[in-house]
């Protein structure tokens, strides 16, 4: 699964780091084309999840190096949304050449500053160049229609335009893939771009940025600015930003939500989940344990289409122990070893929180079948590890059931009837993911009908769609009504415009005041 072209980062010493003199390295700024060094007073520590390295540090931007990035993307756009389409295509069809080649370095940076494992990191990569790639066909996606002679003399088209400058802001866990279901859309659409990375892992953004402008993107079409709520609000309030994507959080989501569209930005936020897998007792025992498995505790836990919650029409008993004894297989320990299967999690509040949240389950009356809290990794006694950890006789009204986790935890939960378990889940406020496991069509039927959720799994357990569709959480799962990437993602990075023109020969004709009619 290596690429086959893997090469080192061409533009040699990391222009987005600051030279050897400070260390920990700094973060740059890229504005107009330029990465350049902040002049913040405050910085952010970067920290390595398995060890608590510090790695580099990013700056507060200030408020003056915001208006740079926005007043550079907003000159930017004068030009770029003139360019053809072809143009911007073709420096997709290099970009994607230039990802390919550097996929390891990526992946590695990914581990460093996430703490994933280097082959689940290889894929959050590669699930952002599927998007690069569909980017590539952007002259067929943002096509206009028309319709010939509407009336006499009369034809009617309508056309995609670029907004002007968009904006995105990213969460943490994955910083390859998420940028990249951003500013490449918006950018082949015509946009302008100001992208916010994750303050706890903007590595991977950076590195994308610098093969993006290898790959011909022209300065100032893509403009990247670090810090935390001030710069977002900063991205919500400026009136030259036309648009905003944001994932991560409903807390930050929700707030960004208002205060963007407040100021008539369009906006697109995906958010928290708790995603449920149901079980029926028919479903195939062997492939639903390793679903089970592989969704529950892949990535730590820490994606937002993980499989939280499982929900064993009849009960879990009958399957507890094989769960228990696959889970307790799994290799926790740092990413970057070779064969890990759980990094840690991303923070040592994150680690709390998640611990707290186990912990109330205990003291509300479940049962605790595996518990990872207390591992000790050799060699990395000082990183956020959890093993896998597993909760059954779950109910509704606990907070390990309400909050979302985001951890390496299992849920158990029991439904009387497939009736009974697809109620628990749509009884859920989120709606990113639920799947089914079972090898009744007619009951596989019946849940992709009643489920309340954007993303629909049957025996599938992580149905993250390709770009050719859209991500289509739903609920308190997603905010706006355009989602990201395919269809609905081109829509959101475009202004649809409707021309009528009227092309004949004169000749005189008595005015009317009536209303236009096509007779
Ligand atoms: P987060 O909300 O803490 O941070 C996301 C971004 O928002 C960061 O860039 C951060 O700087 C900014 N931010 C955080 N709090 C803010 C505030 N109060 N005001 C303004 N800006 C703020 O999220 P995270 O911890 O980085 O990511 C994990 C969350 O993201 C989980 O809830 C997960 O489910 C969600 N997520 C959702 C999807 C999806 O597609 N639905 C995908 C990935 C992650």
């Amino acid at each position: 699964r290596r690429s086959p072209m893997a090469a080192p980062l061409s533009t040699a010493a990391a222009g987005w780091l600051s030279e050897a003199a400070s260390s920990p390295p700094r973060v740059r700024l890229l504005i107009g084309g330029e990465f350049v060094e902040s002049r913040a007073t405050e910085y952010v520590d970067v920290t390595n999840p398995a060890t608590q390295d510090v790695v580099s540090r990013i700056p507060l931007t200030t408020a003056d190096e915001f208006k740079a990035a926005v007043d550079a993307a907003r000159t930017a756009f004068a030009g770029w949304r003139n360019t053809p389409v072809t143009t911007r295509q073709r420096i997709m069809f290099k970009y994607q050449e230039l990802i390919r080649a550097n996929m390891d370095k990526l992946a590695e940076n990914i581990t460093t500053e996430q703490g994933k494992t280097l082959k689940d990191a290889w894929g959050d990569v590669f699930r952002g160049l599927e998007v690069v790639e569909h980017a590539c066909g952007m002259g067929s996606l943002q096509m206009g229609e028309y319709v010939s002679n509407v009336s006499h003399g009369i034809d009617t088209f309508s056309i995609r335009e670029p907004l002007g400058v968009c904006a995105g802001i990213c969460p943490f866990n994955f910083p390859a893939m998420i940028p990249l279901w951003m500013f490449p859309i918006a950018v082949t659409c015509g946009n302008t771009f100001v992208l916010k990375p994750s303050e706890k892992d903007p590595g991977a953004a950076m590195m994308l940025a610098e093969l993006a402008m290898e790959a011909g993107l022209p300065k100032g079409v893509l403009n990247i600015v670090h810090g935390t709520h001030d710069v977002v609000n900063n991205i919500c309030d400026d009136e030259a930003i036309k648009a905003v994507s944001f994932v991560g959080s409903n807390t930050a989501g929700m707030h960004i939500y208002s205060r963007a569209s407040a100021k008539g930005k369009r906006v697109q936020c995906n958010m928290g989940a708790k995603n449920h897998a149901i079980i029926l007792p028919d479903a195939d025992r062997e492939a639903t344990l390793n679903a089970l498995i592989a969704a529950g505790f892949g990535a730590a836990g820490q994606r937002c289409m993980a499989l939280s919650t499982a929900v064993f029409v009849g009960g879990s008993e009958a399957w507890e122990d094989e769960l228990v004894k696959r889970a307790s297989s799994l290799v926790v320990n740092s990413g970057a070893a070779n064969d890990t299967d759980l990094g840690p999690v991303i923070s040592r509040q994150a680690k709390d929180r998640i611990c707290k949240l186990v912990q109330s389950g205990i003291d509300t009356g479940a049962r605790i079948v595996l518990d990872g809290r207390e591992i000790v990794v050799p060699h990395f006694e000082d990183g956020n590890f959890i093993g896998p950890t597993v909760l059954a006789g779950v109910k509704s009204d606990m907070d390990c059931y309400k909050e979302e986790i985001f951890g390496p935890v299992l849920l158990l939960m029991k439904a009387e009837s497939l009736d009974d378990a697809i109620q628990i889940v749509n009884r859920n406020k989120y709606g990113n993911g639920a799947s089914i496991f079972t090898t009744s069509g007619v009951s596989a039927r019946k849940f992709q009908t009643d489920i309340e959720a954007g993303q629909v799994g049957i025996n599938v357990p992580i149905p993250v769609p390709l770009p050719f569709f859209s991500f289509t959480g739903s609920k308190a799962s997603f905010a706006g009504d355009l989602n990201f990437y395919g269809k609905a993602g081109v829509q959101f990075f475009t202004q649809i415009k409707t021309i009528t023109q009227q092309w004949k020969e004169s000749s005189p004709q008595r005015v009317s005041l009536s209303m236009p009619t096509s007779q």
